[in-house]
């Protein structure tokens, strides 16, 4: 198996060689229209959104479940005609390096199984889709990274309103300047959590808490508008429940400087709800949205009216896209680099709270 492994790997390679010096080489989705997927972890987020997403894909098709438990096995299959030997668990996962039928795995696991099941993915072969926040650390996804690298795979991140046609609007007003420069950004996203067992308050399965989980929203909105990274944050933690979130936590208020001098004012809470929104602020005037990072329902106003555009599926549009990448061979727009860049910010907000300082981000590193 591992000898297996290692010659599928270095014949990997060679063919990513090849493919590089203009050779046509026969490489997993070459000769083909649909990428095939594979899903790993069947909860809430796979089930209610991903898998209905993957029956409106035009580039992409779910063949495949990695699930860890077994009664979920046959629900699957005779629900999205998965055939048998493209079922799998966590242990026998790295088998699927023997099976050409899937090109790629989308990690939908608690956010410290990402590092693991993406680099073992991308040994066995695999392109890999990962949910956000990336991993737990900027170490780990450069890890990440690097496992993909070093095996010839493309990785991205599950960020889907970077192909939302509101948030796509807004960079665009932003791009161009329709009000001006911008000066200062307001952002936040919150919730209120419930179960208090749930893997999202446990430190080694979320990494952290509001902040990892959906402040990360709005750290990608101030980004995303801006094009910057930032450089530096100060940043402060309220906790009301300290039990509830002995492990991670709870409302975090921040704020951080953009190269150009955009301040950007940021919020999230896993203490209520009801933020869920970016406000950005230029010369000439503003816009923004609210509701911002919902599934659908996206709505907002600028300065001129209303911003309505149609409902996309956007995780259909962020699989395409992905499917799209590994068809034409083009690095994502949100590659594995991206979801690093946001880690290094998370990180330096974490320390922010923790030192009590304003924390600067080494420049070419937020
Ligand atoms: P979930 O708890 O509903 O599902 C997690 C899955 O992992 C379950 O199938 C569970 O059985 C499995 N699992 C395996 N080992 C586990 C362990 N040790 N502890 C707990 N569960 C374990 O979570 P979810 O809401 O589906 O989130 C999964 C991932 O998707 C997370 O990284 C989360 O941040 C991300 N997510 C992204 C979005 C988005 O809009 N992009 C939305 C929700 C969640």
């Amino acid at each position: 198996m591992n000898q297996d492994r290692r010659s599928f790997v270095r014949t990997t390679a060679a063919l990513s060689t090849l493919a590089g010096l203009g050779f046509h080489t026969s490489n997993a989705a070459d000769n083909q229209s649909t990428v095939n997927f594979a899903l790993v972890g069947l909860g809430s987020l796979s089930t209610n959104q991903i898998a209905p997403a993957l029956q409106k894909t035009k580039h992409a098709k779910l063949v495949g479940i990695v699930t860890g438990t077994p009664a979920k096995e046959k629900i699957w299959a005779d629900k999205y005609g998965i055939e048998k030997q493209n079922i799998y668990n966590y242990d026998n996962f790295d088998q699927l390096v023997d099976n050409e039928a899937i090109d790629v795995v989308y990690i939908v696991l608690p956010n410290g199984m990402h590092k693991e099941f993406t680099i073992r993915g991308a040994k066995a072969g695999k392109h890999v889709l990962c949910e956000k926040p990336m991993a737990n650390s900027a170490a780990d996804c450069q890890a990440m990274i690097d496992a993909c690298r070093e095996n010839q795979r493309k990785l991205a991140v599950g960020y889907r309103c970077q192909f939302e046609p509101h948030h796509l609007h807004c960079r665009e007003l932003a791009n161009s300047q329709k009000y001006g420069p911008l000066k200062a950004i307001e952002a936040g996203f919150g919730f209120k959590i419930g179960d208090p067992n749930q893997w999202r308050l446990k430190a080694d399965l979320a990494g952290g808490g509001a902040l990892m989980d959906v402040g990360i929203y709005a750290l990608q909105a101030c980004r995303f508008l801006t094009g910057e990274e930032p450089v530096a944050v100060t940043a402060q933690e309220t906790k009301t429940d300290a039990k509830k979130f002995a492990e991670v936590d709870e409302t975090i208020t921040w704020t951080m400087t953009m190269p150009s001098g955009v301040n950007c004012y940021c919020s999230t809470s896993y203490a209520f709800g009801g933020i869920n929104r970016f406000n950005a602020y230029g010369d000439r005037g503003s816009f923004g949205l609210d509701p911002a990072f919902s599934y659908g329902g996206i709505t907002g106003t600028s300065k001129d009216g209303p911003i309505k555009f149609p409902e996309i599926d956007q995780f259909a549009a962020e699989i395409d896209a992905f499917a799209q990448c590994i068809l034409q061979d083009r690095q994502s727009t949100v590659a594995g680099e991206e979801g690093l860049r946001d880690l290094r910010v998370i990180e330096a907000i974490y320390a922010s709270i923790e030192n009590g300082k304003r924390i600067a981000i080494e420049s070419g590193k937020g």
